[in-house]
């Protein structure tokens, strides 16, 4: 049966597995530090047009997901609809490159950097399988949401995510993302 829609599973793990940055899997890196700095870079047809930065802690949520951010507002500011973006992401007009040295991209800023199709900067940015929530809930704004709406349905073949799972992708913690790319749990949990 046609199914208008991808799953959230395939969501996670075509995202994830799309960001090509060096793999961490269960290890983090620098979680303990607060502060996060990130440089993104947008190339269209390898010719710079914008980099940002994103501060964790700036309102926006994590820093990768600022920047995102900031780059479609200025892309707007240019009369390039958010729709426009995605196709320019999907055709490859459009590439990122993103530069986070101080500490590892979390599961779910890496997986919405993998549907951006973006790639590390080097090999200090690096992504893990795992939530970075120290600094309370995780989101992105309505503009990153809609230009990866687009991104995604432009990659399936018109289906794309249900708003449902993309909020539970944005508040999903630990044991979703443990089940998802099925990591056994080392240790049982201690109360
Ligand atoms: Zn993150």
């Amino acid at each position: 049966m046609f199914s208008p829609h991808i799953s959230l599973q395939k969501f996670v793990t075509d995202g994830y597995n799309n960001y090509k940055s060096i793999d961490l899997g269960k290890k983090i890196k620098n979680d303990s530090s607060t502060k996060c700095q990130v440089g993104m870079i947008l190339y269209h047809k390898d010719k710079q047009i914008y980099a940002p930065k994103g501060k964790t802690g700036s309102g926006m949520g994590h820093a990768e997901m600022s920047a995102l951010h900031n780059m479609i507002e200025y892309c707007e500011s240019l009369d390039i609809s958010q729709e426009q973006f995605a196709k320019n992401i999907v055709s490859g007009d459009f590439k990122i490159e993103v530069g986070c040295e101080e500490k590892s991209c979390c599961v779910q800023c890496s997986v919405v950097l993998g549907h951006f199709n973006a790639v590390a900067f080097d090999f200090d940015t690096v992504k893990c399988k795992k939530t970075m929530l120290g600094g309370g809930a995780w989101g992105m704004s309505q503009k990153v949401k809609a230009v990866l709406k687009y991104i995604v349905q432009f990659k399936n073949d018109k289906q794309t995510i249900k708003d449902h799972d993309l909020n539970a992708f944005c508040q999903a913690s630990k044991p979703f993302f443990d089940t998802v790319f099925n990591v056994k749990q080392g240790k049982p949990n201690k109360p």
